[in-house]
């Protein structure tokens, strides 16, 4: 299991090894200083099994959190932190949500920005997306396109994993396709080792 991470890593990991529905929640964290509820838990947990413990965590949406008070932080967030590394209430190991949980919240109603870009983004969206954060050429962009509009949807995300790590179209993540955030990150960390 991956460890060590701190909160100051967080920015340069979401760059270069998390997949889009990840990397969309980091962003818009930066953008608003805040998050929904549904991403608050879903790219929490996410960050958990990525290897940042606690105290790391605690740091990271603190200082995320820019607008709001020490007070309103301890108050209103922290508890639900601790909580979701099952150090509240029944104490539970919540797991990272899989693809196909992600997939199917739907999310991007109102302010929400949880779920998958894959299947929630107007299409000239993910294609912005996919171009500005991943590097995916105008060439690629068809055939991703015509497997989202398939709803084969972890097919396209293994494609854009292969596509901007440079690995040929079909090797997918060592033979594996995409059916968590997790494995997507932790493959392409893997490949930087
Ligand atoms: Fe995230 Fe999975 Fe969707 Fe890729 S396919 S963007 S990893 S939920």
């Amino acid at each position: 299991t991956a460890g060590g991470l701190t909160a100051d890593m967080i920015d340069e990991m979401a760059r270069k090894h998390f997949p889009l529905c990840m990397r969309y929640q980091h962003e818009e964290l930066r953008k608003r200083k805040h998050l929904p509820h549904f991403s608050r838990l879903e790219y929490g947990l996410f960050l958990k099994v990525l290897g940042l413990p606690i105290e790391e965590a605690l740091i990271f949406w603190r200082k995320s959190f820019s607008k709001i008070t020490d007070d309103k932080f301890n108050k209103e967030y922290k508890y639900n932190i601790r909580h979701s590394f099952g150090l509240e209430g029944k104490r539970a190991n919540y797991p990272a949500k899989t693809c196909m949980q992600v997939i199917m919240e739907r999310g991007q109603k109102d302010m929400e920005c949880h779920g998958c870009p894959f299947v929630t983004f107007a299409p000239e969206n993910l294609q912005t997306a996919l171009m500005s954060m991943y590097n995916v050429g105008s060439q690629d962009m068809g055939e991703i396109s015509h497997l989202v509009k398939g709803q084969h949807y972890h097919v396209a995300c293994t494609r854009v994993w292969e596509i901007s790590h440079g690995v040929k179209k079909g090797a997918g993540l060592d033979g594996e396709s995409v059916t968590h955030p997790n494995l997507y990150a932790a493959k392409s960390r893997e490949l930087e080792k």
